[in-house]
Formats: structure tokens, sequence, C-alpha cells
């Protein structure tokens, strides 16, 4: 059972006790398993590319700044279209869609595509939401 409360009232799964005491067996038999979990899964590690902060440098006036037009999925770092309502690709949001966490945390900022903590609430650095609430428009 996942320990989420979508799991507990809109899904019908179970969650079993065990202890050491009372079944030894049965205890060291859910151990291993879960160790054996552990041992086959692979480990998927984020690019830590470091981004180019998105600056028209000819013109730093503040008024011509625009907001981006791609962005990053603040889960898996995609690129895909900047949507501060939409910032998860796809996949992820099929995924995100099964808990509908608006507050569940996410590692990349959907506008530079930093290691930032983030959320479908707050997508975007702290950097990124000043620049981007002062611009202009969409591109
Ligand atoms: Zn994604
Ligand atoms: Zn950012």
């Amino acid at each position: 059972m996942n320990m989420y409360e979508f799991s507990e009232k809109n899904n019908r799964e179970m969650g079993v006790f065990i202890t050491r005491g009372n079944d030894k067996n049965i205890f060291d038999k859910a151990v291993n398993e879960t160790l054996s979990i552990i041992q086959s899964s692979e480990i998927i590690q984020l690019a830590k590319t470091k981004r180019k902060l998105f600056e028209n440098k000819n013109n730093p006036n503040e008024k011509t700044k625009r907001k981006p037009t791609r962005g990053y999925c603040i889960r898996c770092e995609e690129r895909i279209q900047y949507d501060t309502e939409k910032p998860y690709c796809w996949n992820c949001f099929s995924i995100w869609s099964q808990f509908e966490n608006p507050d569940y945390e996410e590692n990349v900022c959907h506008s530079c595509g930093e290691f930032e903590p983030t959320s479908m609430n707050r997508p975007e650095c702290y950097n990124c939401f000043v620049e981007n609430k002062n611009s202009t428009g969409y591109k």
C-alpha cells in the first residue's frame, strides 16, 4: 500500500503489519523481498548541467524582458513549453495527477532548470518567479 491519502480513500489497497517477534520467517522474507527490489532498481540521476539563465544582454532594460517560451518539467527536467500552470511533461503529469498534491515537492525550476525545490503551486525558483512576474508578456 502506498502511504498516501489517495490510496487509503480511492483505491482498494492493503497494508500488512508484520513483526519479527510474531513471525520471524515471514518478517525475514519481507526484508529479503525489499532488499531484492532495492538491488534490482536502477539509479536515475538527473543531468547536472549548468543552465544559461535567460537574459537579454544587448538590452538589459527591465521593460524589454520577456517571459521564456521554453521551460523544464519540474520532475524530470524534460524541455517543455513554458507554462507555470502546466509545469510537468506529459508522463510526469499523468503520475502527478494520480495524487494531485499541488505541494508535492519536485527538484527542478520550471523556468531555469536549476535544482531547486519546486511544486505545482510554486513551479519556479524565487529568482525566476520574481523575474518572470515582472516580464512584459510572452515572447
Ligand atoms: Zn517530466
Ligand atoms: Zn529558476
